[in-house]
């Protein structure tokens, strides 16, 4: 039952193949996001509640009905009019790469279950790790679920490094009050490792940004003498390339100097930023990134990736080893490393097979010629809006665009502002996002993250906003 027989499953997986290509060229025709209001809600619901486990559907009409209804239940990030937050369309390889996976399941747990897929990751590891600057030699690293666990992992490889004693010994081996330090546009899952780890809330000393989202040097010179002082013991910078809200790049080569100079782990979170590590002309952006000790960058924020694709690189070999050591005499063992023995997971799904497919056949000029693109169409954006009325906020290398209303008194409420991202999805112009602003001020967000947008969208973009200000009513 659960393997169909085979006529029925030649008949399901050519339905699907048909369904996916039927999807990609409904590019632009489709609602980017679903118009369910309460009722909608409730009726969903009411449906999947109706369905009877016990009366079993037939294959072929279960994936159209799960199609369907994916089609109307979620917001469209891989149309080319999605401008939201980092979230790109999957390469055509990578989606080929996540059925094959599916279907041969291979273990990444153990070297021997997977030697294949283990070296290919590896592979992937260190040729990624040399485009920010490092030496294969030295580099390490997995692939992780995202950036969540990859900035959760530096955090211990951080912490295991300024207290060894901690891993025997708990809480009671930190004689000294341990300090990290990141900036107020940092991601929330920098402190919510910090919280996981069990340092706590207080642990985190938030540094300030200038007006465009940089973490500010001097402040972070001043919080690591005033803790000096204190008797307390920094042990990790983060820094971050590409901050989630406006695209602002930390001065790594400033944060650099002062991590060397107090001894601290030097990570930078460039989950989103790291992609100008892959366009030849945008890498001296992430200038100094090559002195962190550990980067998290994510394939499913930058590269085309799906969801579950991100990557913590490691300057250090052994140092992942040394915090995730385990051993189990069931596991079978080949004399390599072993991946289970080297981060939070067990178990481990092959997720770089899609990156390693995608360099494969686009290679890393393909790659770089489709950033380049996104990055030239945020240009295109700037210019735009600035030619309607609109200020830009920012000038960063990141294909991110911040901008207000500056035609409109009040252009820069919140409420002027989700008006004019609500009127542009209502005619279907593109998905836009609301942003905080390092000041407090609100702004609209428009990131060009996918390889299948191009200029028509993005002119389109700019003629729905002109167009949606003429006619919202003037706000208080
Ligand atoms: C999205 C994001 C994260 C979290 O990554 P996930 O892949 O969603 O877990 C971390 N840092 C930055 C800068 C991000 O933009």
């Amino acid at each position: 039952m659960l393997d169909l027989d085979a006529d029925t499953r030649a008949a399901l997986f050519a339905r699907a193949a048909a369904l996916i290509e039927a999807h990609l060229a409904e590019d632009r025709a489709r609602p980017l996001a679903p118009t369910l209001g309460r009722e909608g809600l409730a009726a969903m619901r009411a449906g999947l509640d109706a369905l009877d486990f016990e009366a079993p559907t037939p294959p072929l009409e279960a994936l159209e009905g799960a199609m369907t209804a994916l089609r109307a239940g979620q917001v469209h990030a891989t149309d080319p009019r999605y401008f939201g937050p980092f979230h790109p369309a999957p390469s055509a390889m990578s989606v080929v790469a996540a059925a094959l996976v599916a279907t041969l399941d291979p273990q990444l747990a153990t070297h021997g279950h997977a030697p294949w897929p283990v070296e290919v990751e590896g592979r992937l590891v260190r040729a990624i790790g040399a485009r920010f600057g490092w030496d294969e030699a030295e580099t390490d690293g997995l692939f992780t679920s995202g950036g969540a666990e990859s900035n959760l992992t530096a955090l211990l490889l951080a912490r295991a490094q300024a207290f060894p004693e901690l891993a025997r010994r708990g809480a009671r081996a930190l004689a000294e009050e341990p300090a990290m330090y990141t900036s107020t546009e940092a991601h929330p899952t920098v402190a919510r490792a910090a919280q996981i780890a069990g340092l706590g809330a207080e642990a985190i000393r938030t540094i300030p940004v200038d007006a465009r989202g940089r973490l500010k040097p001097d402040a972070l010179r001043l919080a690591l003498a005033r803790d000096r002082a204190a008797a307390a013991r920094p042990f990790l910078i983060v820094a971050t390339a590409g901050t989630t809200a406006t695209g602002a790049i930390d001065p790594l080569p400033r944060v650099a100097d002062l991590a060397a100079e107090h001894g601290c782990w030097l990570h930078v979170d460039a989950a989103f930023g790291g992609l100008a590590a892959l366009v030849p002309e945008l890498r001296g952006a992430l200038e100094g990134v090559a002195r962190a000790d550990s980067i998290t960058f994510d394939p499913h924020k930058a590269t085309a990736m799906p969801l579950g694709t991100g990557m913590l690189l490691v300057r250090h070999p052994g140092a992942l080893e040394r915090s995730f050591h385990a051993r189990a005499g069931y596991m079978p063992r080949d004399g390599a490393r072993d991946p289970y023995a080297r981060g939070v997971p067990w178990s481990r799904r092959f997720a770089g097979l899609g990156l390693f497919l995608t360099l494969a056949t686009a290679g890393w000029d393909g790659l770089a010629a489709a950033l380049r693109r996104q990055v030239a169409l945020a240009e295109r954006l700037r210019r735009g809006l600035r030619a309607e009325g609109f200020r830009v906020l920012d000038d960063g290398p990141l294909p991110v665009v911040c901008f207000v209303d500056a035609a409109r008194a009040g252009g820069d409420r919140a409420r002027h502002l989700d008006g004019l991202a609500r009127a542009v999805l209502a005619r279907g112009a593109g998905w836009l996002s609301l942003t905080r602003l390092p000041g407090g001020g609100r702004a609209l967000r428009a990131c060009v993250d996918n390889h299948r947008t191009d200029e028509g969208d993005v002119d389109r973009l700019v003629g729905a906003l002109a167009e949606a200000r003429a006619t919202i009513a003037e706000g208080p």
